[in-house]
């Protein structure tokens, strides 16, 4: 058993388990925020964090947070400018980053053997272009 402050309110409580931050008082109280947070943004789409933080009396932070650690799960488009991806800025609906970009960095994570066998199958070399054009061009020939 620790005494520790509350990382939220600062005031000083007995943590039990060792693992929280926060008194409980502030566990309740944010699940409770999340949850008006959750159903304000479900029956109205296309808020705003802002927009969301002052009707629900939460700040966009913790807002941010939510969407960030994807505990608000959305309809597509609902949270459309919420948040946006830390990669190429484009609007997103839950977590850190875009389709696009989640999908570059899991190829460039990829083992090397992985990444150059997907190039090879996508860019064709400029000779095999030049080689299907030729037989392009036979073909309409013969055929006139
Ligand atoms: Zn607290
Ligand atoms: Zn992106």
């Amino acid at each position: 058993m620790a005494i520790i402050n509350c990382r939220k309110c600062h005031r000083v409580f007995e943590a039990f388990s060792g693992f929280s931050s926060v008194c409980p008082q502030c566990i309740v109280k944010e699940e409770e925020d999340f949850k008006r947070v959750k159903s304000y943004i479900w029956d109205h789409p296309g808020v705003t964090v802002d927009e969301v933080s002052q009707i629900c009396d939460v700040s966009p932070h913790d807002v941010r947070e939510w969407l960030r650690e994807e505990r608000l799960s959305l309809k597509q488009g609902v949270a459309a400018g919420l948040l946006t991806c830390d990669i190429c800025g484009k609007p997103i609906l839950a977590g850190r980053l875009c389709e696009k970009c989640r999908e570059k960095a899991r190829l460039e994570m990829a083992p090397p053997h992985e990444k150059v066998q997907m190039k090879g199958s996508y860019v064709a070399s400029p000779e095999a272009e030049e080689a299907s054009k030729m037989r392009f061009l036979d073909s309409v020939n013969k055929n006139n």
